[in-house]
């Protein structure tokens, strides 16, 4: 990205160079071309205009328009400023597994790629932690999630919980945990239902699932490619369930990745796992460097 950006901002500094120092309308210039990158990739106005405002304090000090190369430095400045936003605290591969079974809470909206996330992070779990992992669908709306959820696990080598017919999505969470007990699991993870949009019956729903499951993490899954919708569902779910962490799916997509950066400024929360793909190994640790690339490429 480094070098994209470069690219893109070359033929400005260029002019800039000649001309000696740096002027504050020349690094606005400048920094106009990065807000029109960053609206490219879909990063809402208000965040764009957030970054920039902080960028062009940065680039703007006395110590970058002296330098010998004050048109690299303000490069510099947007792409450390840029992962800057989107990095978290900690790492955030490393899920709260510890005191077996960890309850894990998957939520999102219906068609944001939930199931098959569930099923994505249960194999990584497995697979790449040893842990010994088992799913469960709460999803009473829809058999059809359940047996998928079934499906993918027989394919991946992962317990599911039995589907028992008439329980309600609290009812199964129990079971859940009282299985995971006995049978000596270190993680399940709850794959609760989603609906289109968000409503009351889902989030208290949710809630109550909450409430009995008591999760060391809940993970809200949401589609990247929606972009500022994205972030509006975000808001919501954290509003009402206090997320740990957002899961971006879809990221193998033709999206910029800006709802990346919108997410972590409107939201505060961190970005913990990108999905790349339908397969059920495609699921990556959130990378700020390569999201990065993708918004300023
Ligand atoms: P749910 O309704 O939220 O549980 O969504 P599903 O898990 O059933 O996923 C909906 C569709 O999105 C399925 O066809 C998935 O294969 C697909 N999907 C999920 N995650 C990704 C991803 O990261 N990339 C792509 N390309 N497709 C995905």
């Amino acid at each position: 990205m480094f070098e994209n950006l470069s690219e893109r901002l070359s033929g400005v500094f260029d002019r800039l160079t000649r001309q000696g120092a740096l002027t504050e309308d020349d690094v606005r210039t400048a920094l106009r071309e990065v807000r029109v990158a960053l609206l490219e990739a879909d990063v809402s106005l208000p965040v764009a205009r957030d970054f920039i405002k902080r960028v062009q304090a940065k680039a703007t000090g006395s110590a970058v328009m002296k330098s010998i190369t004050p048109g690299q430095q303000v490069v510099k400045i947007v792409h450390d400023e840029l992962i800057a936003t989107l990095t978290g605290e900690g790492d955030p591969g490393k899920l709260k597994i510890d005191n077996p079974p960890a309850p894990i809470l998957m939520v999102g909206l219906q068609g944001s790629g939930k199931t098959t996330t569930t099923a994505k992070l249960a194999r990584r779990l497995k697979d790449r932690e040893g842990k010994r992992v088992l799913m469960a669908s709460l999803d009473t709306n829809r058999p059809a999630a359940m047996e998928q959820l079934a499906i993918l696990g027989t394919q991946i080598g992962v317990d599911t919980l039995p589907i028992v017919a008439g329980q309600t999505a609290v009812q199964i969470a129990k079971r859940a945990k009282q299985q995971a007990t006995l049978g000596g699991y270190d993680v399940f993870l709850l794959d609760t239902a989603g609906r289109l949009h968000i409503d009351d019956v889902l989030m208290d729903e949710v809630q109550a699932v909450r409430d009995v499951a008591a999760p060391r993490e809940t993970l809200l899954v949401v589609d990247g490619l929606t972009g500022q919708d994205a972030v509006n569902v975000a808001a919501e779910f954290d509003g009402k369930l206090g997320v740990s962490g957002v899961i971006l799916t879809r990221m193998d997509g033709d999206g910029r990745g800006g709802a990346a950066l919108s997410m972590r400024a409107v939201t505060g929360k961190p970005i913990r796992f990108v999905g790349l793909g339908e397969k059920t190994d495609a699921l990556e640790v959130f990378d700020p460097q390569r999201i990065a690339g993708r918004i300023l490429g």
